[in-house]
């Protein structure tokens, strides 16, 4: 499967804003957002006067989205094209569908403090869903569905001290979690609001309706 290899730093410079993609790093002044915050390569600081188009903007929030939930074009395409076949307001169902995926949810309950270290926890078979262990890190998390990490995978370093820092990843409404058992559940799908993502949606529905 095709995955995106470059620094991760690059991609929240590139943004300008912080896409916490690395953990415990994001969270402190070694943040490369903090010491270079201009878009990277040669230009990167004369690029940043430059005025976006409307076409500009609406690739940018696209991309921003790509990113956050590490998703690459392909996929995010499809995950467009299945929100718009469904009754309501596009963007937010995109969201919805992308809040919902199983490494998502791991990143949000707080086990693990990045989404690609939440994948890389699913894909190495450290996650159970209703008791059976899925490695998909795209599975759809439905509402009622209790995830966990595996009995055996509870002294993982990394799941650890990510649950003692829960603080600082926001629980979100949605879900509930019990930190002895290490498990959560999707109460509901959460509305836009409950979805603390920079992104304005109406532009990426904008871009791929043309
Ligand atoms: Fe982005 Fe985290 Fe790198 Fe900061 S440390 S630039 S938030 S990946």
């Amino acid at each position: 499967m095709a995955k995106y290899t470059d620094g991760k730093c690059r991609l929240c410079r590139r943004e300008g804003i912080r896409l916490y993609l690395k953990g415990e790093r994001c969270y402190t002044d070694k943040c490369a957002i903090e010491r270079k915050g201009y878009i990277p390569g040669e230009h990167g600081r004369d690029r940043r006067r430059v005025r976006e188009t409307p076409y500009g903007l609406q690739l940018r929030e696209k991309q921003k989205a790509r990113r956050i939930y590490g998703i690459l074009e392909r996929q995010f395409r499809n995950y467009f094209a299945k929100a718009e076949r469904r009754k309501g307001v596009t963007g937010e169902i995109l969201l919805q569908m992308l809040e919902t995926r199983l490494d998502n949810i791991i990143y949000r309950l707080g086990i693990v403090t990045s989404r690609p270290a939440a994948r890389q926890l699913v894909r190495h078979g450290h996650v159970e869903v209703n008791g059976r262990r899925v490695d998909i890190p795209s599975f759809q998390v439905r509402i009622g569905d209790v995830v966990r990490v595996r009995e055996k995978s509870r002294r993982l370093v990394v799941v650890k001290e990510s649950v003692q820092n829960r603080r600082r990843t926001e629980m979100q409404t949605w879900l509930d979690f019990d930190d002895k058992k290490l498990e959560g559940r999707l109460n509901q799908i959460p509305s836009r609001e409950d979805i603390p993502v920079p992104i304005q949606e109406q532009l990426i529905v904008e871009l791929y309706s043309k």
